[in-house]
């Protein structure tokens, strides 16, 4: 069945197993991914408006009008680049999403200089090579090959490449464009970061498509006292309430559940896993709450898929060695679930808490829905996986971590996070030390948004 459905990719000439561009793609893919990991962008420290003006300067020598390539931002170091290639307009328009800021990095904190691109033992390394420069070089490199190739889509295909994903803040580009510059960006949906390929033991296993995110929020708890002298203690104390509800959370954890998303990620995972675990993920599907404690016991990344989790992670509290406390606090920090409220939660720790002293204020947050898993996304993904890379299952899944899918989830753009760049599960360096992609990844990646974007551009798909 699903051979018959890859008939008319066959018929355009596209063969299973040929995952690799043409070399001279490669080699403008490679150059692109070069140039960006070389330009000093780190959140706190450096820029994205070289990323801006680099990338504008190579689409205008390709042949894009200067009417169609934006660049703009919150503020000058911070510019964003927005650039459209025209389709018939048949359809609303997709947009194709990367952030180009990266985490900062320390050359004494790596084996080697984080914004060189090196290429060695069949990776590539640098900050940004995995978050996300990867994704934001392909974009440019192939809308660069439409444009060389003639391809006429039937909707405008939008590039975006943003500032300051990483940590948000006031300069954050998706935030800036959906606020001043609306019309450059709306789509019907967007393709972004936040799903990638999952390789476990060298074996390619499951491309993952992100649908959803669960929100963050920090609760202060806070204590207030009297205070008084050290010598003459009483019973009412700020740290020792504090103390109390913070070892009540310790044994507390929000019900398993599952959604409509989590609930196909753990059906699809259950034909890809082998042993002990494989009839619990299955029978999670169906709801069995047994399950899902064997489930949530066998890994911390599932626990925190199955159930909005809450954390403290911050201390504060007294302000002299010799007097009894007038302030204990602390910060808890939630990764909930998209259906859970946060009046739902700040209730939840209220009654666990169970201490009318201890106030719980809520900080802010933003949320948004999950996309909805949209049937020409997903049939496009699920065949061109399994075209490029057979027996390879496409898994909707939900991030513990968030993105700018966020944003323009909650404005009505649903973003899907979909790379095909694969990568070992167990080693994923983004944020951290010696970041790295494998160089054939990074090359399969390039054809597999080539052809996906095509495909979902084309007429009848
Ligand atoms: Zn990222």
């Amino acid at each position: 069945m699903l051979r018959f459905f890859l008939l008319p990719l066959l018929c355009a000439g596209f063969l299973a197993g040929q995952s690799m561009p043409p070399e001279p793609e490669r080699q403008l893919a490679r150059d692109i991914y070069k140039q960006l990991i070389e330009i000093k962008s780190g959140y706190t420290t450096g820029a994205t408006t070289p990323v801006a003006e680099s990338m504008a300067a190579r689409l205008r020598a390709a042949g894009f009008a200067d009417s169609d390539i934006f660049i703009g931002g919150a503020i000058p170091r911070k510019a964003n680049l927005v650039v459209r290639y025209h389709g018939t307009g048949r359809r609303k328009p997709m947009l194709l999403l990367a952030h180009t800021d990266v985490v900062e990095a320390k050359r004494e904190d790596w084996s080697m200089d984080p914004f060189q691109f090196i290429e060695r033992d069949g990776y590539f390394y640098g900050r940004g090579t995995g978050d996300d420069k990867a994704q934001a070089a392909v974009w440019i490199a192939n809308l660069i090959r439409y444009k060389r190739e003639g391809f006429q889509p039937d909707r405008d295909i939008i590039v975006a490449l943003t500032a300051d994903e990483e940590g948000g803040g006031p300069y954050n580009g998706i935030q800036w464009l959906i606020q001043n510059k609306r019309e450059l960006i709306d789509a019907e949906y967007c393709l972004n970061e936040g799903g990638f390929g999952e390789m476990a033991g060298g074996r390619r296993i499951a491309n993952d498509v992100q649908v959803s995110e669960k929100y963050v929020i920090n609760f202060r708890l806070e204590v207030r006292n009297k205070g008084g002298h050290s010598s003459m203690p009483v019973a009412d104390n700020a740290i020792y309430h504090l103390a109390g509800a913070l070892e009540r959370l310790s044994h507390f954890a929000f019900p398993l559940k599952t959604n409509g998303v989590t609930r196909a990620y753990f059906q699809a995972l259950s034909k890809i896993e082998t042993g002990a675990v494989k009839d619990d993920l299955a029978r999670i599907a169906e709801g069995a709450q047994d399950a899902m404690e064997h489930v949530a016991a066998a890994s911390p990344a599932w626990n925190a898929t199955l159930r909005t989790t809450c954390v403290a992670t911050e201390l504060e509290g007294g302000h002299a060695m010799n007097a009894l406390p007038q302030l204990a606090a602390a910060n808890v920090n939630c990764r909930v679930l998209p259906e859970d409220s946060v009046e739902y939660v700040q209730s939840t720790l209220q009654r666990v808490l169970a201490d009318d002293q201890v106030k719980v204020i809520a900080g802010e947050r933003s949320q948004g829905p999950a996309s909805p898993l949209r049937e020409d996304v997903f049939k496009a993904v699920s065949r061109l996986t399994d075209t490029l890379w057979p027996g390879v299952a496409t898994i909707p899944i939900m991030i513990m971590g968030a993105t700018d899918g966020l944003y323009l989830r909650a404005n009505g753009i649903p973003t899907y996070g979909v790379q095909g760049f694969f990568m070992d599960r167990n080693d994923i360096r983004f944020h951290g030390r010696d970041e790295r992609m494998l160089v054939q990844s990074f090359y399969e990646g390039q054809t597999f948004l080539y052809e996906l974007v095509k495909t979902l551009s084309k007429a009848g798909s």
